[in-house]
C-alpha cells in the first residue's frame, strides 16, 4: 500500500479524478468530458482517467472510490437515482471493478461531499455534519462520527427527494417520478423557472438573476427571498430530525452572495426550539468548493478503517 487515495466523481458534464495524499494535499488531479447517454463510455472514461492518474502521478491505484449522482441500490446492486439517468438500471459497481480489476467504492455525490467537509474541510470537528448540492440537482449527505450515514436501505440522506416542508402546493414534476421535491424549488433551474413564473425574465444563469436583483429588479429580488426562505425551510426539517452542528452548502447556487450568511436566522424559524434555547445554527460555504465531491470519494476507504 502506498497510501495514496484515488477518487474519481462522476458528473453530468465531467468526470474528475484525483490523487490524495496521506497529509491531504492532492499529487494530482485531471478531468475528463463526461459523455452523456452512453453507460459504455462512462466505464471507459472511468478506466482512461484511473489510467492516466497512475501514469502521471508515478504512483498506484490499489482501491478507487467513485462518487456518482444517485447510488447503488443494497438489494439490486443496481444504480438508481440518478439524474445522470444512463446509469440507471445498471450494475455499475460490478462492471467497473471488473474492468478496473481492483475494489472499488461508490457513493452519493453528495455523500461524499459531506464525508470530504468533514474531515478536513468546512465541518471539519463539526459532529453530526449534514451537506448539501444545490446545483443542477439537489442532494444531501449526513456524516455522523466521521462515517456517511448510508442507512438500511441506501437512502439516508437523499434531501433532494423529499417534498418541500411547508409546500402548500404541489410543485413541478420531479425525474424521480414524484413531484415537488426539493431538488424541483432549489436547483438552479428552479430558481430560473419560478423567476420566470412570477413576473420575471427569462435567464439562463443564476448569476443574472443576482446581477438584476443588484440592480434594483424587484422580480429578481423577490425569486431570491423565495429562494433563502424555502431552503430554509427545508433545511429546518434537517434541523429537528438530526440537529447538525454544522450545515455544509455545496454546489453552483450555494454562491449565492449573503445565502449562508442568511440562513441560520431563517432557518430558526422553522425549528423546533425557543429562543432561550440559545440554538445557533452554523452554515458555511464547501470548504473545498466544486472539489469537494472528488476529495470525498477518494477518502471512502480511508473513512472505515
Ligand atoms: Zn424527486
Amino acid at each position: 500500500m502506498n497510501g495514496a487515495l484515488f477518487g474519481i466523481d462522476l458528473g453530468g458534464t465531467k468526470t474528475e479524478g484525483v490523487v490524495l495524499l496521506a497529509d491531504g494535499s492532492e499529487a494530482l488531479r485531471h478531468r475528463l468530458p463526461t459523455i452523456p447517454g452512453s453507460y459504455a463510455a462512462t466505464l471507459t472514461t472511468i478506466k482512461q482517467l484511473v489510467a492516466t492518474l497512475e501514469a502521471r502521478s508515478g504512483l498506484a491505484c490499489q482501491r478507487l472510490g467513485i462518487g456518482i449522482p444517485g447510488s447503488v441500490s443494497p438489494a439490486t446492486g443496481l444504480v438508481r437515482n440518478a439524474n445522470s439517468t444512463w446509469i440507471n438500471g445498471q450494475p455499475f459497481h460490478s462492471d467497473i471493478a471488473a474492468a478496473l480489476d481492483r475494489p472499488v467504492r461508490i457513493a452519493n455525490d453528495a455523500n461524499c461531499l459531506a464525508l470530504s467537509e468533514a474531515r478536513d474541510g468546512a465541518g471539519a470537528g463539526a459532529d453530526p455534519l449534514f451537506a448539501v448540492i444545490l446545483g443542477t440537482g439537489v442532494g444531501g449527505g449526513l456524516v455522523i462520527g466521521g462515517r456517511i450515514v448510508v442507512g438500511a436501505h441506501g437512502l439516508g440522506g437523499e434531501w433532494g427527494h423529499v417534498p418541500l416542508a411547508g409546500g402548500a402546493v404541489a410543485g413541478a414534476a420531479c425525474f424521480c417520478g414524484r413531484s415537488g421535491c426539493n431538488e424541483t424549488w432549489l436547483s438552479g433551474p428552479a430558481l430560473l423557472r419560478d423567476h420566470l413564473a412570477n413576473g420575471g425574465q427569462s435567464l439562463e444563469r443564476v448569476e443574472e438573476v443576482v446581477e438584476l436583483a443588484r440592480a434594483g429588479d424587484k422580480a429578481a429580488s423577490a425569486a431570491l427571498a423565495r429562494y433563502r426562505e424555502r431552503l430554509a425551510r427545508a433545511l429546518g426539517s434537517i434541523v429537528n430530525i438530526v440537529d447538525p452542528a454544522m450545515i455544509v452548502l455545496g454546489g453552483g447556487v450555494s454562491n449565492l452572495p449573503g445565502l449562508a450568511e442568511d440562513l441560520p436566522g431563517l432557518i430558526a424559524r422553522h425549528i423546533f426550539a425557543a429562543p432561550d434555547d440559545r440554538v445557533t445554527i452554523r452554515v458555511v460555504r464547501a470548504h473545498w468548493g466544486d472539489s469537494s465531491g472528488v476529495r470525498g470519494a477518494a477518502r471512502l476507504w480511508e473513512a472505515e478503517e
